[in-house]
C-alpha cells in the first residue's frame, strides 16, 4: 500500500515537468498554424483563416443515438481501390504524413451520380492509444484516423475517414508506409514509395456502411465544401506502427528538438450547429 502511495506521489510530482516539456516546441509558434503552438493553435486558426470560425466545421462527435438512418443511402463503392499504388510520394509536411499517388490510376468513389477521384491519404494520431482520431464515435476517441481525400471535377471534396484502434499486431497493409518513415523524419522530407500500397487493404473488412455529414477540411483553411463519410467499421493498427509515427518531427532538421514531434495532430471537436448526421443501412 505504502509503495502505491509513494509511486503516486512520485508520478504527481514528476508529471507537470514532463507535460510542459512535451508542449514546448518554439518552432511550432513560427508556423502559420499548428496543433500545439501558444498563439497559432486550433482555437486561433480562425484569426488567420476566417473559414475555420465557420458554422459547418469538422471534425464532430458522432453519436449513434442522434444519427438519422437514411434508408435510401447507397453502400460506399470504391472503384480501383484494389489496384496497387506502385508510384507515390510520401511527405512529412510537419502536420502529418501524406501519400500522393503518381501512377495515373483513377481510384474513385461515386456519390449521388457524382464521381470523386482519390487525391491523397494522410493520418491523424495521438500520443497515447486512447487518443488520435479526429472524429469520435459514441464518445470514443480512437488511436488513429486515416483520411482518404477525393475531389470532383468541380472541386467538391469527399473524405472517407477510417478509425483505427491500437493493437499488438502490426497492420500489414500499413507496412509500405511504415517502411519509409525513417526516410522522412523532418518537415518537408519526402520519399518515393518503395513497396506497393493497396488502398482496399487499408479499409476495414466491411467498408460499405458509414456516417455521413457535411463539414469542412480539418486543417486551415478549413473550407466547408467537404462531404464526410466516416466508416462504421473500425480497423486496427499496431502499437509499434503508432510509435514510428510519433517519432516524426513537426519541424525541419535545424529547428528540431525532442519536444517537436508530430503527436496529437487532431483538431478539437467542432459544434454541429444544427447539422444532421446520417447513417447508411448496414
Ligand atoms: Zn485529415
Amino acid at each position: 500500500m505504502f509503495a502505491i502511495i509513494l509511486l503516486a506521489a512520485i508520478t504527481l510530482h514528476l508529471s507537470p515537468s514532463i507535460e510542459s516539456a512535451a508542449v514546448t516546441c518554439k518552432a511550432d509558434d513560427e508556423e502559420p498554424w499548428s496543433y500545439h503552438g501558444r498563439n497559432n493553435g486550433p482555437s486561433a486558426w480562425g484569426e488567420r483563416f476566417p473559414t475555420c470560425f465557420g458554422r459547418e466545421q469538422s471534425p464532430i462527435a458522432i453519436k449513434t443515438k442522434d444519427t438519422i438512418l437514411d434508408i435510401s443511402a447507397k453502400k460506399l463503392l470504391m472503384k480501383n481501390y484494389e489496384i496497387p499504388i506502385t508510384k507515390a510520394t510520401i511527405v512529412n509536411n510537419g502536420h502529418s504524413v501524406q501519400i500522393t499517388p503518381r501512377d495515373n490510376v483513377a481510384r474513385t468513389i461515386e456519390i449521388q451520380g457524382c464521381t470523386y477521384t482519390f487525391q491523397q491519404l494522410h493520418f491523424h494520431w495521438g500520443s497515447r492509444y486512447d487518443r488520435g482520431s479526429e472524429h469520435t464515435l459514441n464518445d470514443v476517441r480512437y488511436a488513429l484516423e486515416a483520411h482518404f481525400v477525393h475531389s470532383s471535377k468541380d472541386n467538391a471534396i469527399a473524405v472517407v475517414g477510417v478509425l483505427f484502434q491500437a493493437g499488438t499486431r502490426n497492420n500489414a497493409a500499413f507496412q509500405p508506409i511504415s517502411n519509409v518513415l525513417p526516410c522522412i523524419p523532418f518537415k518537408d522530407n519526402s520519399v518515393d514509395l518503395q513497396s506497393n500500397l493497396i488502398l482496399n487493404q487499408l479499409l476495414p473488412s466491411n467498408p460499405a456502411s458509414y456516417f455521413h455529414y457535411d463539414g469542412s477540411l480539418t486543417t486551415p483553411g478549413c473550407s466547408e465544401n467537404v462531404s464526410w463519410f466516416v466508416l462504421k467499421a473500425i480497423n486496427q493498427i499496431g502499437e509499434q506502427q503508432l510509435t514510428e509515427l510519433r517519432n516524426l518531427y513537426s519541424t525541419t532538421k535545424n529547428k528540431a528538438n525532442a519536444a517537436c514531434k508530430i503527436i496529437d495532430n487532431f483538431r478539437p471537436l467542432q459544434p454541429l450547429n444544427g447539422r444532421t448526421v446520417f447513417e447508411s443501412p448496414n
